[in-house]
This record gives C-alpha cells, sequence and structure tokens, in this order.
C-alpha cells in the first residue's frame, strides 16, 4: 500500500455529491430513484449565456487568461457588488476562481495556519469544515437548532471567540437550512465581531439571489461597513444562473487577502476557463429576468414541500426565506421506524424501500433532519413526499 498525506486522511469526500452519484447509479442499474440530493437547480442555463460561450470559443477565447480574471469580467463583478450590495472594491480586490468552492478554499489556504481556529455555525455547508482542515486549521463548529432558526446567536459567537480564532464564517441564506439572518441579526453579530478586531469574516452570499421576500438581502457589511477592511464577500454565477457546471466564482476584499488568495490558485489552476469567464460575464451584464423565473418556480415548491412535509407524522419543517432547499427535523419519523437509529440510517432507509434520494442532517452537522433539494419537478417532488408519507405511516 502507498501511505497516503496526513492531510488528506483528515478529511471526506463530499457527501452532497456523494449521494447524487449514487441516485444515478441507482437508477443506471434500473431502479425507480428521485434524487432529493441535488445542489444546482434543475433549469438549464439561459441561452444568452451560453450564446456569449460558444462566441467566446468562435473569437478565439482559447487560451490562458490572467490568473485572477479577465478585465472585463472582474468590471462585471465590481459593477455587481455596486448594484447589488452597495460595496465598491477596485480591480486588485477582486479575485475569480473556478466556483465557489475554490474561492473559500483559496482563502482558507491563504489566512489560516496550523492551531487557528475557524467558527462555522452549524448546519453547514459540508465543505467548510473539510476545506479548513486541508489547511491545517481547526474547525470550530458553533450549533444552532431549529428553536432558533438554525441562526447563532450573538451569545453564542462571542463565547466561541479564543484568541487563536482567525476567521467567522458566515453563510446567509444558508445551504442547507435555507434561512436567513435578518438586518438586526446581522447586526448583533457585527457587534461582537467589532469588538475582536483579529477575526476576519467569510460572508458566503452564493444564494444571494434565491430569496423569496425581494429586496430583503443584506450581508453584514450593510449593516456594519466598519468590518469592510477584514471581510472578504464570496459569491459566484453557479446558483444564480444554474451555471454550477460552467465553474465560476468570484470575492472581494481587502486587497492584501485577494492577492495572497490569487498567489494560491497562480500555483493550482491558474485562470478559470476562458469561456466559462465569458459566459459569466454574459451572465452578470445581461438580462436579469432569468432569475426571477426560477424564484418563481422554486418558491411553489416550497409552499407546496413545507405544506406537505409538516402533514407527515414525525416530520417537522421550517418555512425557509430562500435557497432551494428544505431542512426537516425527521427525529419523530426515525423513532417511529424500526431499526433505524438516526438519520444516516434514515436516508439509507429512504433509498432502499422508498427510492428517495435525500441527504442525512449529519453531513451538515446537525443529526436529526435530512436536507431535502427542491431543485427538482413538481412531479417529482409530489411522487417523493407520497412514498416518504408511505414510509412514515
Ligand atoms: N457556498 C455554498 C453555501 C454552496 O452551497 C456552494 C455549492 O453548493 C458553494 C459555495 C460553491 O459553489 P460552486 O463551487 O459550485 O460555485
Amino acid at each position: 500500500t502507498i501511505p497516503l498525506s496526513q492531510r488528506v486522511q483528515r478529511i471526506k469526500p463530499s457527501p452532497t455529491l456523494a449521494v447524487t452519484a449514487r441516485a444515478a447509479a441507482m437508477r443506471a442499474a434500473g431502479r425507480d430513484v428521485i434524487g432529493l440530493g441535488a445542489g444546482e437547480p434543475d433549469f438549464d442555463t439561459p441561452e444568452h449565456i451560453k450564446r456569449a460561450a460558444i462566441e467566446a470559443i468562435r473569437a478565439g477565447m482559447t487560451k490562458y487568461t490572467p490568473v485572477d480574471g479577465i478585465p472585463s469580467l472582474k468590471q462585471a463583478v465590481i459593477a455587481k457588488f455596486r448594484r447589488n450590495n452597495g460595496l465598491e472594491y477596485q480591480p486588485d480586490q477582486i479575485l475569480v476562481s473556478c466556483g465557489g468552492k475554490q474561492s473559500f478554499y483559496n482563502l482558507a489556504q491563504a489566512l489560516l495556519d496550523a492551531g487557528d481556529e475557524v467558527i462555522i455555525p452549524a448546519p453547514y455547508w459540508v465543505s467548510y469544515p473539510d476545506m479548513v482542515l486541508l489547511a491545517d486549521a481547526k474547525p470550530v463548529i458553533v450549533a444552532a437548532g431549529q428553536d432558533q432558526k438554525f441562526k447563532i446567536t450573538p451569545a453564542q459567537l462571542e463565547a466561541a471567540i479564543t484568541p487563536k480564532t482567525c476567521l467567522f464564517v458566515l453563510n446567509s441564506p444558508s445551504n442547507p437550512t435555507g434561512q436567513a439572518y435578518s438586518r438586526e441579526e446581522l447586526k448583533g453579530l457585527a457587534e461582537v465581531l467589532l469588538r475582536h478586531p483579529q477575526v476576519v469574516i467569510a460572508s458566503d452570499d452564493m444564494y444571494e439571489h434565491i430569496v423569496w421576500e425581494e429586496g430583503s438581502f443584506c450581508n453584514i457589511l450593510n449593516v456594519c461597513p466598519e468590518l469592510y477592511d477584514r471581510t472578504l464577500v464570496l459569491n459566484g454565477v453557479s446558483k444564480a444562473y444554474s451555471m454550477t457546471g460552467w465553474r465560476i466564482g468570484y470575492a472581494g476584499g481587502p486587497k492584501e487577502v485577494i492577492q495572497a488568495m490569487k498567489k494560491i490558485q497562480s500555483q493550482s489552476t491558474s485562470n478559470p476557463t476562458s469561456i466559462s469567464q465569458a459566459a459569466a460575464q454574459a451572465a452578470l451584464e445581461g438580462d436579469q429576468s432569468c432569475i426571477a423565473e426560477m424564484l418563481k418556480a422554486f418558491k411553489q415548491r416550497h409552499d407546496f414541500v413545507v405544506e406537505r412535509l409538516n402533514r407527515i407524522p414525525g416530520i417537522d419543517c421550517l418555512a425557509t426565506d430562500g435557497t432551494f432547499y428544505v431542512f426537516p427535523n425527521v427525529e419523530g419519523m426515525i423513532a417511529a421506524l424500526d431499526g433505524v437509529e438516526d438519520d444516516v440510517a434514515l436516508a439509507e432507509y429512504l433509498i432502499e424501500q422508498a427510492g428517495v434520494a435525500l441527504v442525512p442532517g449529519s453531513a451538515f452537522g446537525a443529526p436529526g433532519h435530512v436536507r431535502i433539494s427542491i431543485a427538482t419537478s413538481m412531479e417529482n417532488l409530489e411522487k417523493a413526499l407520497e412514498r416518504i408519507a408511505g414510509v412514515a405511516a
């Protein structure tokens, strides 16, 4: 056997990607499985975005670009931050990467050393703790239950901060809970952060556009501009424009951190795909009505799924503020099923017995829950909920 690094042994493969792969494999083997595991919109990338990519190929945009992105895309990102978020950046404060995932990876690599602590509220996006571990640092998980709408309080944040705290990760609206922090709640967290100037903040705004109440999105810099010099705003085109396969994310933040992240990227992937950059520019600069169309479908599905889930005995599901996930508590269902002792076993049971693939809450640091993706047709959702109800009956 070939000895592998301790680093790689510290982490696990992405559980959400694993569920999707398993459902696809079962389907390929002829099993009838409805996939509710997906972390991506079920819509096609809008036509005008595809066209921009095709034109880019024809125009010969098929070579290396600057590591941090082509200047015109960076200008589109700057304009986007100004238009949607009221944030001002210079070009050397912007880094375009191969997906939001690489943005966070670069940040962890650029910022963290062994022993550094990173505060991650749970439920969390599955990749944060593992990317922190890959940077030799220590994830400090702060749990927020359904009773607090899965959002941490200022007191919890204060209690988690130590002299070793380097980074605080904020993801609102949240994958997997769909809950978003209000202005007031962000203000409360910001007041704590103002007292601890050593803490850098990562605001992961990936689901910014997928919120039910128009104009309700807000990030921590909007309520506390004083944190500008130590906040990285991470975003991307994957979810807003149904462009998960194109792999374009971007970050805005303090110049020294962005330049350090760029250095990491220059020695790993170099530039994100040239063609995808052209597509991302078209997405950011073009007609935004594609977002509203997706949003309408997600909201309709959300209303149906939450109502239907809450009629199933043993399931308790909060309505969300946005995203395409719901995150019900399923402890009652687990208790009622013989031989099913936790959420991981329940997910296993549902895929085998009901042909419904979803992700156990443990993957997000929240046992007793499951994440259901509503990024699939109403028809699939109706069928899947019938099946889950059948198992619970
Ligand atoms: N941040 C959050 C909260 C996410 O849910 C995701 C994707 O699932 C990402 C970042 C990364 O997105 P991508 O790398 O596909 O752009």
